[in-house]
């Protein structure tokens, strides 16, 4: 590429401002409750400060999803839409389509070289992620190889903060080793610096630091897995009014009567604090009192408020997401997707000559025809 990383058309001040990266897999059709608290909610807020990059993970969604890409395709379509129903802005922010950013894959390789087989398979979130999407000792060979691909997704941005919940602190950990190991082989950084003082020292890659979001994980409502677009345990952003009070109502805890002390660590009393908490935090205490001292309140009661509450924050969602559902919508959604392809390539493309060049494959740069 040509371009330098000032002439982005992200905008002027992008260059100065330190960057974050997260994402989504397309996995779904859309957001649940536990993106929100886990990740969403500091992504808007650091998108007004950070240069912020917000990635589809669509070529990962064929780890679990290779027989139905028609199925990816619209979920990458709803995601999107469910970002711009929650408030992040393209023209704030990048919105990057991985499947669509060539310098991703071809650092995923060489990261490939950087981290022991072994490691991979001892990660301890790829091994939940085996055991609760049931899948056996029959995955493919790139279900694992996901995990080698985050730490390009991530790194072909050069961020300083990955906005994500609790599950993906495992890969994060994954990724600074990656940062710290080709620093040290291929850009003379020292054994003895710190992680992060890398970049000043002559890394190619800032060595990146996870931001856990309010609530680390979120239970699904299965009250055991941790709630999860692919386990049909999840409250969508874009679910109607009857549909969450439906699911709410559907939780047991095992409580038999309002008079019996409840267990302050269920599921019902996690979702007061994230969805009552976060805005009254005196009513969710009161209620929290209440329950674990078996003071007249049953589940019932606290699902109705519940529900009251997680209606209130996602009813703008929903009216946003539901205009999106129309053929304009749509066509907004891919114009998005297209800007954000050529504003992400300037810096994944940036990011792999600085690393193709210390690796010793450097042979002058080429240009993408985005
Ligand atoms: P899948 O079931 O396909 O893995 P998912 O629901 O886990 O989907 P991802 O796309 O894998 O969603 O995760 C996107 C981001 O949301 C990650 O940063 C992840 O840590 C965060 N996240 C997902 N689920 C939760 C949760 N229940 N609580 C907190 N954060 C979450
Ligand atoms: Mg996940």
């Amino acid at each position: 590429m040509t371009t330098s990383p000032s002439s982005s058309p992200s905008d002027s001040s992008s260059a100065n401002r330190p960057r974050i990266l997260t994402g989504d897999t397309p996995t779904s059709t859309g957001l649940h409750l536990g993106h929100y608290v886990g990740s969403l909610e500091n992504r808007l807020k650091l998108q007004e400060q950070y240069d912020s990059y917000f990635l589809i993970a669509n070529v990962h969604a064929f780890t679990t999803l290779a027989d139905k890409p028609a199925e990816i395709r619209a979920n990458t379509i709803g995601i999107v839409k469910d970002w711009l129903a929650v408030g992040l802005d393209p023209t704030k922010s990048t919105f990057v389509l991985q499947s669509e950013v060539p310098a991703i894959a071809e650092l995923t390789f060489f990261f490939a070289m950087l981290i022991p087989f072994n490691k991979v398979m001892r990660n301890p979130t790829l091994k939940t992620e085996i055991e609760t999407k049931g899948l056996g000792d029959s995955y493919p060979f790139g279900f694992p190889m996901y995990a080698v691909g985050q730490c390009a997704d991530i790194l072909a941005f050069r961020p300083e903060l990955v906005p994500v919940g609790e599950d993906q602190a495992a890969h994060i950990e994954m990724c600074r080793d990656v940062a710290l190991k080709f620093n040290q082989m291929y850009c003379g950084v020292g054994n003895r610096i710190p992680a992060d003082e890398h970049a000043k020292a002559g890394g190619v890659f800032p060595v990146p630091k996870a931001k856990i979001g309010r609530i680390a994980r979120l239970a699904g409502l299965d009250g055991v897995n941790k709630m999860s677009k692919s386990l049909g345990n999840a409250i969508f952003l874009y679910d109607d009014a009857k549909t969450v009070q439906k699911k709410l109502n559907k939780i047991t805890t095992g409580r038999q009567s309002p008079t019996e002390p409840g267990d302050g660590n269920n599921i019902l009393m996690q979702y007061v604090d994230a969805f009552i908490g976060n805005t009254n935090p005196e009513r969710a205490a009161e209620l929290r009192r209440r329950y674990t001292a078996g003071d007249n309140i049953g589940d019932g009661h606290i699902k109705a408020e519940l529900g009251e509450s997680i209606n209130a924050l996602i009813e703008p969602m929903r009216q946003r997401r539901a205009r999106l559902e129309t053929p304009e919508g749509e066509a907004e959604v891919i114009r998005v997707i297209r800007d954000g392809v050529k504003k992400a390539n300037i810096v994944a493309e940036e990011t792999l000559a600085m690393a193709k060049e210390k690796l010793g494959v450097g042979f002058g740069r080429r240009t993408l025809g985005f």
